[in-house]
């Protein structure tokens, strides 16, 4: 793993990675600002578990060996094809605002096609996907993309491993019941218990629905989840729902099959008999509620028996990465069905605006505080760093909106703090868990010694994910280890 890793990202030689690894761990490790030991220890491997872009760190190697660009401002996208995990509104949307952020600073303008040759041409897919690099299943490499050029040039594709959200868990948009066209809010209240999915429960008829406000006991809003005994997606028959059973090659299906396709996705014949009518549709995902696994998102079964022991609910029993999962039989030792558990997802947006500065010909940045950084960090509030502004106008030059006046230009975007370059007022500094941490504003510095200087910086997010972007002191309970942060609201 640990090779494949510094292969794929730094360029380490296929056949002698093993001669060159301590060099190539610290050129990874300066990349991401965590002590240049050229060892395997925990913050390395902490840092390469976590969830990131495909394309490599370092430049001149593979995917970019000039500097491309567009030569023109008017560049065009299609896309291909929809994750299932969100509603194609959401999904035109997320990625008309991650053009946007780039066409903010930029003299560039982004239209869609419907059809066609696009500079950018828009995908998901799993594993192999057509291209010769692969995707990884749930987690790891999220998305990739091509830096300018023909063909293949400017292409991104995403894993639809994944589950593609807004950053902040499914995103489901529901139909009927009294708030038809609202979302689910997850996790919600019924009967005392908290849901983070749609559920059956309540109902006899097998449909899935969720509550639109967190307290359905109280609010009673509710909608049902997108199933496919409600309607298809995609497919030649308008949308219409599946009818079970339907005859597929004289064989006759009482579910949604991923049978005669070859990327995995599920379909259902919206007629008895497909062989004589062919007409079909995909079925939707987002209220099942799993993710991965090998039950194609069927929800889980509570309880399941696994080696012998019960679970009523998620577990990360048997795996070594913490991950939620659970069994969609009763029994996993029967039945070997199972899925991850639905957690917060990965922000399309995010990840699209990320891989669309690449379609842009940016490469990665070692600014932990720039969009351009390889691995993925959830922000609430997002804003272009100056980092990344001045990439992308390097390449492009400033738009007509952002051209700077007579004087010194101002920064666009929030400029990423350096220390012992600039005065630095922190915002919070305390011992926790042993080691010293200085925060100011996303970011932080640590040092396990006081001699030594400070690793950093870090996002803050990457540590504590709930924090607000700037915190107001911070300081470590000794008793009970806690470490509480104050910020004003
Ligand atoms: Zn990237
Ligand atoms: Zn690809």
């Amino acid at each position: 793993m640990v090779t494949q890793y510094l292969l794929k990202y730094y360029g380490c030689p296929k056949d002698t990675c093993l001669m060159v690894l301590k060099d190539t761990l610290k050129k990874m490790q300066k990349f991401f600002h965590i002590p240049e030991t050229g060892e395997m220890d925990q913050k390395t491997i902490e840092t390469m578990k976590k969830p990131r872009c495909g394309n490599p760190d370092v430049s001149n190697y593979q995917f970019f060996p000039r500097k491309p660009k567009w030569e023109k401002n008017d560049i065009t996208y299609r896309i291909l094809g929809y994750t299932t995990d969100l509603d194609s509104e959401t999904v035109d949307d997320a990625f008309a605002r991650a053009f946007q952020v780039w066409s903010d600073v930029t003299p560039l303008k982004f239209t869609r096609l419907m059809d066609g040759d696009a500079d950018i041409m828009i995908n998901f897919g799993r594993w192999e996907h057509g291209d010769g690099y692969p995707f990884d299943g749930k987690d790891g490499l999220l998305a990739h993309a091509f830096a300018p050029g023909s063909g293949i040039g400017g292409d991104s594709h995403f894993d639809d491993d994944e589950l593609w959200t807004l950053g902040e868990g499914q995103v489901v948009k529901v139909k009927y019941g009294n708030a038809d066209g609202e979302f689910c809010k997850f996790p919600f209240l019924f009967n005392d218990k908290e849901y983070n999915s749609c559920t059956d429960s309540g109902r006899s008829d097998g449909f899935l629905w969720c509550s639109t406000t967190y307290n359905f006991d109280k609010d009673g809003k509710y909608g049902f989840c997108p199933h496919e005994l409600l309607f298809t997606l995609a497919g030649n028959a308008d949308g219409k729902p599946c009818k079970f059973p339907f005859k597929f090659q004289g064989k006759s299906y009482d579910s949604c099959t991923t049978e005669g396709r070859t990327d995995g996705y599920r379909w259902c014949a919206t007629t008895e008999d497909y062989d004589q009518d062919k007409s079909y549709g995909f079925c939707p995902e987002t209220a099942l509620s799993t993710v991965g696994g090998n039950a194609e998102g069927s929800p889980c079964v509570f309880p399941f028996t696994f080696l012998g022991n019960k679970y009523n609910s998620c577990t990360s029993s048997g795996r070594s990465d913490g991950k939620l999962w659970c069994a969609t039989s009763s029994s996993y030792d029967d039945d070997r069905k199972w899925g991850f558990c639905p957690d917060q997802g990965y922000s399309l947006f995010l990840v699209a605006a990320h891989e669309f500065g690449h379609a842009l010909g940016l490469e990665h940045s070692d600014d932990p505080g720039a969009l351009m950084a390889p691995i993925y960090t959830y922000v609430k509030n997002f804003r272009l760093s100056q980092d990344d502004v001045n990439g992308i106008q390097e390449l492009y030059g400033a738009g007509s909106r952002s051209k700077p006046g007579p004087g010194p230009s101002p920064t666009l975007g929030p400029v990423t703090p350096e220390l012992c370059k600039s005065d630095i007022v922190f915002d919070g500094i305390s011992q926790i868990r042993g080691e010293i941490f200085f925060f100011k504003d996303r970011f932080i510095w640590r040092s396990v010694n006081r001699r030594s200087r400070p690793s950093g910086p870090l996002l803050i997010a990457t540590f504590w994910p709930q924090l607000p972007d700037k915190i107001d002191a911070v300081y470590e309970d000794p008793q009970d280890e806690k470490t509480i942060f104050f910020a004003a609201r």
